[in-house]
């Protein structure tokens, strides 16, 4: 390495003070640069440059309230999502979203649609989980608490069975009850309602929409729906996979039509009142 200023040739990494242009704009950015010793000019390698622009690029977003390029990243890990995820999710490009989270500024108007679309988003994700963690585990989520985890993965397995809501959710309610008969515990601490289509998990629409933002489920013919990955089984006891494999077989050869008619014949459905919670009491003489 050469100073291009003296031809000096000893370097040291030092914070200096740059005022590059952005946007028009003359934005002053402290960053390590290599110091000639000699002259002190200063040069930069590839990372220190590319360090330059996105600093230089965030201290102009700041002065413009716009979302820094920490924020935007900060907003996507919040919901667990991948920059394609994201992309998705905010309805553009994910070539986009890779250069927002650089040095790439988005304008006034694109700011406004990540701020709406990621408060939507909060809302609705900070609303889900406080509605679940201010539930102590009870006699209506089957002695457990309730398990984001645990229930993302029962839906990955069981979706491969039983592969639209309607019959998914059976299953589900099925594999939780059935457990909670045999062991005193559900297996996902999900709550039930007796909904007019059979048995459900309470907020079923919700905890799918996030499954589906954050790409763990996709939407698929028809009203159907399949993950992408197959579920993680390690996470469950073997209590728990033994239910969960059981129902599964049950689910196979039509896809849960036979669950979902058996499920309005159950105790728990006919002995619960309409859009009410359903005890896991009532697990006692399950059909299956
Ligand atoms: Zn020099």
């Amino acid at each position: 390495m050469k100073c291009l200023n003296c031809d000096g040739d000893k370097f040291e990494e030092k914070n200096y003070r740059f005022t590059p242009e952005v946007k028009g704009e003359e934005i002053e950015t402290v960053v390590p640069a290599m110091i000639c010793n000699k002259c002190h000019a200063p040069l930069m390698n590839d990372a220190q440059m590319n360090l330059l622009r996105k600093a230089a690029a965030d201290a102009y977003r700041k002065k413009h309230g716009l979302l820094t390029s920490e924020e935007i990243v900060k907003f996507r890990s919040l919901f667990g999502m991948s920059q394609a995820a994201f992309a998705n999710y905010l309805k553009i490009g994910e070539a986009s979203i890779k250069r927002w989270e650089t040095y790439f500024i988005q304008d006034v108007s694109q700011d406004e649609h990540i701020r709406l679309k990621c408060d939507e988003a909060y809302a609705e994700y900070s609303a889900l989980n406080v509605h679940w963690k201010s539930h102590p585990p009870d006699i209506y989520s089957g002695n457990r608490r309730f398990s984001w985890e645990l229930f993302k993965q029962a839906v990955r397995y069981l979706i491969e069975f039983a592969k639209s809501p309607l019959f998914l959710n059976k299953a589900l309610f099925y594999a939780d009850f059935k457990h909670y008969q045999l062991y005193g515990k559900s297996i996902t601490g999900a709550r039930y309602a007796h909904l007019e289509y059979g048995p459900c998990p309470q907020q079923y629409e919700n905890l799918f929409y996030f499954m589906r933002q954050e790409k763990t489920l996709i939407n698929s013919e028809g009203h159907t729906l399949k993950t992408i990955e197959p579920a993680d089984l390690t996470i469950f006891s073997a209590s728990e996979k033994k239910v969960l494999e059981f129902v599964a077989n049950l689910a196979k050869p039509d896809g849960g039509k036979k669950l979902l008619n058996l499920s309005h014949q159950e105790d728990a459905y006919k002995n619960s009142e309409s859009m009410a919670l359903i005890s896991y009491e009532l697990a006692k003489h399950l059909k299956i």
